[in-house]
């Protein structure tokens, strides 16, 4: 079967004497694995170079029995020049491939993860705050793929949590400050982060962006979304470390 669709360029590796494997997260069927063959040998067979978190129309050839397909048009439609400009927003560009290509499964679309990248990757040329953007990415990624923290309420006791609290990554959630818990995974949560997480989960990203996260809140979000990313994913993000310094 020919399909027809855009994708982002996620990774890629070369592969035999003159072709190159590449892994797109597109738009209409997810995560989809491709060889562009003779692209290394032909560089005008195809449109693009396949530049990592580049944006592509692509034309491909699905295979039933192979988790690779073969893609016979690949054209660059946005190259995110603002992006390669500048180090950190390169990295934070990276570090959107990894998290994508680590939490969400092959050939599974997800509407939500497709204009969430996109919507990423727009801003990421243009806003000053990275680490804001990162932690939008981080709280909605987590929502799109069904690894929500649980922090409406206690997750022991059921109260409302309106000031400080614990958060707990073995139980993935909320805990109030009178309810005791013995736990290693344990760290402190002001209310100010709780809102902030629930602020970006409930509301579109144009309206994320105009958050203004206190150092307090940033640092909040950087130790427990990290964490908790690590905790339930059974991964280590290896471009993590290179975010957020
Ligand atoms: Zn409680």
């Amino acid at each position: 079967m020919i399909l027809k669709t855009e994708g982002i360029v996620l990774k890629h590796f070369d592969f035999r004497e003159t072709s190159r494997i590449a892994t797109f997260f597109t738009k209409d069927y997810g995560k989809i694995k491709g060889v562009l063959k003779g692209i290394r040998k032909d560089h005008k067979k195809f449109g693009s170079s396949i530049d990592k978190f580049s944006l592509n129309d692509i034309v491909y050839y699905q295979y039933r029995n192979s988790e690779i397909h073969l893609i016979s048009q690949c054209d660059l439609r946005n190259f995110f020049f603002d992006i390669r400009k500048d180090l950190k927003r390169s990295l934070a560009a990276h570090y959107l491939l990894e998290l994508v290509d680590k939490i969400m499964p092959q050939e599974d679309p997800n509407d939500d993860v497709y204009s969430l990248m996109m919507d990423f990757l727009s801003s990421l040329g243009e806003e000053a705050d990275t680490d804001k953007l990162v932690h939008i990415l981080q709280i909605k990624m987590l929502l799109y793929s069904g690894f929500r923290p649980y922090i409406d309420s206690c997750i022991k006791c059921n109260a409302k949590v309106k000031t400080r609290a614990k958060f707990s990554n073995n139980l993935g959630g909320l805990v109030c400050e009178k309810c005791k818990i013995s736990d290693e995974t344990i760290t402190v949560i002001n209310g100010g982060t709780v809102a902030t997480i629930l602020f970006a989960e409930q509301n579109p990203w144009e309206k994320c962006l105009r958050l203004t996260l206190s150092p307090l809140i940033k640092k909040e979000l950087k130790y427990i979304l990290n964490n908790f990313l690590v905790f339930h994913l059974g991964k280590k993000i290896q471009s993590a470390k290179f975010v957020q310094q």
